[in-house]
C-alpha cells in the first residue's frame, strides 16, 4: 500500500495496510505519552439523587497528543492493552487517582470516594495488591476510599482475577462492575465476589422511559443489588426524567451528564468544595 509521509513524500510498506500504520504511528506516539506529559485525568461526579450530595467521582484517563489532538479513549486504551503499555498507564492513572484525593481534602473538598478503572491486562502479571497498596501508602489514601471498576469479561476471562480481587478486599479496597448487564448472563460468580456496588450499564438507561426491554432490565439489575446488598450505580444518566425513573424504582446512586461531564480536578473544586 502506498502512504503519504508526514513530509509529503510517499513510501512503500508491503505489508502494511494504511490502517496498520495509522495504529504503528499512534502506537509510536503512545508509548511516550506519559513521559511527554500528555496524559491527564478527568473526573466525573457521582451523585446521591434526590440530595445531589456529592458520592464520589469516577476518573477517566485522557490523552492529548499535540499534533493528533484528543484521542478518545475507545481509541487508545485498546491499543495500550494490546501492547502491554496499559500495565504501565494504569499504574500511573491509580497513582495520579489517588494523590489527587489527597490534595482536594487538603484544598477542602473531601471527596468520599474514588473509582478506578482497571483492565484484564492488568491481572495477568500477577497480583495487582503489591502496586495497589504500594500506592495507597505513598499517597496516604485510605484504602476504603478506593474503588476499582472491572467489567463481567474482566472477572471471567482471567484466570485467576478472583484470586486478585479477593486479596484486594483483603486490604480494604472496594470493588465494581462495570457495565453490568451487557456481559456474561451467569450471575453464579457475583456470590463468590466480594463485590460492593454494581454500575448499571448506559446502554440501559438511555431509553429507559420509552423501551420497555430497557426498563424491565434496570428494573432487574436495582432488584438483584437490593437483595444481594449491593449498592447500584446507574452511568450514563443524561435527563431529569431518567434521575426521576431511577429514584423510583429504588436506584439512588447516579453518574452522567445529567448532572456533570467528566471535569479537570481543578474544576471539580470549584463546583463541589463548600462555600465558607
Ligand atoms: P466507562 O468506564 O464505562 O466510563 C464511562 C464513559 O461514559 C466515559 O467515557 C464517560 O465520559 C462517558 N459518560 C459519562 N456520562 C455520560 C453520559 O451521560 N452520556 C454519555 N453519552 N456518556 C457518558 P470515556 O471517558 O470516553 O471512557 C470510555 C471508556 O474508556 C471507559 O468506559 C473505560 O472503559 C475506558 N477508560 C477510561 N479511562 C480508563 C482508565 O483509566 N483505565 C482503563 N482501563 N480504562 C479506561
Ligand atoms: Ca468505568
Ligand atoms: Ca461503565
Ligand atoms: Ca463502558
Amino acid at each position: 500500500a502506498k502512504a503519504r509521509g508526514r513530509n509529503g513524500y510517499s513510501f512503500y510498506a508491503p505489508s502494511m495496510t494504511g490502517e496498520g500504520v495509522e495504529r504503528l504511528r499512534l502506537e509510536t506516539f503512545l508509548r511516550r505519552s506519559i513521559e511527554k506529559d500528555e496524559v491527564f485525568l478527568n473526573y466525573q461526579p457521582q451523585v446521591e439523587i434526590d440530595t445531589g450530595r456529592l458520592v464520589g467521582v469516577e476518573a477517566l484517563v485522557r490523552w492529548n497528543h499535540p499534533e493528533l489532538g484528543p484521542v478518545p479513549p475507545v481509541r487508545f486504551i485498546p491499543l495500550a492493552e494490546d501492547t502491554g503499555f496499559i500495565n504501565q498507564l494504569g499504574k500511573w492513572v491509580l497513582f495520579e487517582a489517588c494523590r489527587q484525593m489527597v490534595r482536594w481534602q487538603a484544598d477542602g473538598l473531601y471527596v468520599p470516594k474514588i473509582a478506578v478503572n482497571l483492565s484484564a491486562k492488568q491481572f495477568e502479571r500477577g497480583s495487582i495488591v503489591n502496586m495497589v497498596s504500594a500506592i495507597l501508602r505513598e499517597t496516604g489514601l485510605e484504602p476504603q476510599r478506593l474503588q476499582l471498576e472491572v467489567t463481567e469479561s474482566v472477572i471471567m476471562n482471567t484466570g485467576d482475577a478472583l484470586v486478585f480481587i479477593n486479596d484486594l478486599h483483603s486490604i480494604g479496597v472496594g470493588l465494581a462492575i462495570d457495565d453490568f448487564g451487557t456481559g456474561y448472563s451467569s450471575l453464579a460468580y457475583l456470590k463468590q465476589l466480594p463485590v460492593q456496588t454494581l454500575k448499571i450499564d448506559r446502554s440501559f438507561i438511555k431509553d429507559i422511559s420509552t423501551d420497555p426491554n430497557d426498563e424491565a432490565i434496570a428494573i432487574a439489575i436495582i432488584q438483584l443489588g437490593k437483595s444481594m446488598n449491593l449498592s447500584v450505580i446507574a452511568e450514563g444518566v443524561e435527563t431529569e426524567e431518567q434521575a426521576a425513573f431511577l429514584l423510583r424504582h429504588g436506584c439512588y446512586l447516579a453518574q452522567g451528564y445529567y448532572y456533570s461531564r467528566p471535569v479537570l480536578s481543578g474544576d471539580l473544586l470549584t463546583r463541589w468544595r463548600p462555600k465558607p
